[in-house]
């Protein structure tokens, strides 16, 4: 029971556009030659393709249509697996269950919560086909081992970078190690297009038709065309065999705003990294809370700020400590990813307690995030951890 105001609540917008960001998008509509597949899509394309420093971006509808797309190119069938994290937001699953293909879930490792290089190794098979590095809370996966495994095995690497835009491992940027990185725009990212928006990057000149082709109905221009109008305006082409095109499309107004918000964001990752470092700094006498280790090698977009709390050895859970933030301050929490095999969808698709992850497990159990954005006030900072101080000492009793 709230018996408090809430103060703090969980946010559904990550990073809000400024009044100035705000004109130059009124601006952007009346003088706008397209609502959709426009020039402003491809200025975003370039900007982001730039950005990363890879060969090509294709601005979608969301990063769920990204990973589609995707697994549509990588040709999976039922004879397949799909090495997943079970603790990762469900659209890192869903494109390959659409194919029927086998998940095999990767547990996670117990320190910096994202996927464990020793679990993905102990789950291969003959049949693995695609590894799905998810770089969880904005933490890259370490892609050189995760390379080197699928070189060695010939898999296709696919990487979510739904919660990291931005993020570097040894100096590279996320979504550049693999044959498809998969960005997302939503809301509650950290840069968002309007509230929904995706990109698929990739270094291979040889999907790039093939995404053309699938992402808008098909609608390819014919080759060789004489007259614009003859034998028809456009071609609807199949760009893979038995795969039918989407209307994935990513209107022109949210690509301009995509452009504006890209502009900004090694800033807005930047305010994330020193906030996380405040919280992580004021609470290290807490050692019961424990965050989110970022290896030296890494640098984070800090996505969202999870810690598990450890608070066994004062006989208190994970439950109190959420009930004290909600009921004593106003905080609202949140906890996060029910690992993917318990949701009904997967269960009813057969997966089951035998997909059982140790680790997933023991973090889903004991792990809380706490309100976070970039736009979060110094005052409203400082709140959460006094807060959390008082929350954690009353807990040891
Ligand atoms: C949000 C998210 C997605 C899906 O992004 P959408 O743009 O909403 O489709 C995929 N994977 C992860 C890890 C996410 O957090």
């Amino acid at each position: 029971m709230l018996s408090t105001q809430l103060k703090l609540d969980f946010p559904n917008i990550q990073t809000r556009l400024t009044d100035v960001e705000v004109d130059q998008l009124s601006k952007a509509i009346r003088s706008a030659t397209a609502l959709t597949m426009g020039p402003y899509l491809k200025e975003f394309e370039k900007n982001f393709a730039d950005y990363l420093n890879i060969k090509f971006a294709f601005g979608l509808s969301s990063c769920t249509a990204a990973l589609e797309i995707a697994a549509m190119i990588s040709n999976i069938g039922p004879n397949d697996e799909i090495l997943v994290p079970a603790h990762t937001f469900t659209a890192s699953a869903l494109p390959f269950l659409r194919k029927k293909a086998k998940i095999v879930f990767v547990d996670i490792h117990p320190e910096t919560f994202v996927m464990d290089l020793q679990s993905l190794k102990n789950k291969l098979s003959p049949r693995s086909k695609v590894i799905v590095p998810v770089h969880l809370y904005g933490l890259p996966i370490a892609m050189d081992e995760v390379l080197d495994i699928a070189t060695e095995k010939n898999l296709i690497v696919i990487e979510d970078c739904a919660q990291s835009p931005g993020a570097e491992y040894k100096g590279k940027k996320v979504g550049t190690f693999g044959d498809f990185g998969c960005f997302s725009f939503h809301g509650q990212k950290n840069i968002t297009t309007l509230g929904e928006g995706g990109m698929l990057v990739t270094n291979n000149d040889k999907y790039c038709e093939k995404i053309l082709g699938l992402r808008k109905i098909g609608a390819r221009p014919f080759i060789d065309q004489e007259q614009y109008w003859k034998p028809a305006m456009s071609n609807i082409v199949e760009a893979i065999p038995g795969e039918y095109p989407h209307n994935f499309g990513l209107g022109e107004i949210q690509a301009f705003a995509g452009i504006l918000l890209l502009k900004r964001i090694e800033q807005i990752n930047a305010i994330r990294r020193r906030n996380t470092e405040v919280i992580v700094k004021e609470l290290a006498d807490f050692p019961e809370l424990q965050f989110q280790k970022i290896p030296s090698n890494c640098l984070s977009a800090h996505h969202l700020l999870p810690a598990k709390y450890n608070g066994g050895k004062y006989n208190k859970n994970r439950d109190s400590l959420i009930e004290q933030l909600y009921s004593q301050f106003g905080i609202k929490c949140a906890v996060q990813y029910y690992p993917l095999y318990r949701y009904e969808l997967f269960k009813n698709n057969g997966y089951s307690e035998k997909d059982f992850c140790p680790n997933t497990e023991d973090f889903f159990n004991n792990m809380i995030s706490f309100p976070f954005s970039t736009d979060m006030s110094s005052e409203d900072l400082q709140y959460l951890i006094d807060c959390l101080k008082k929350s954690l000492q009353k807990l040891r009793g």
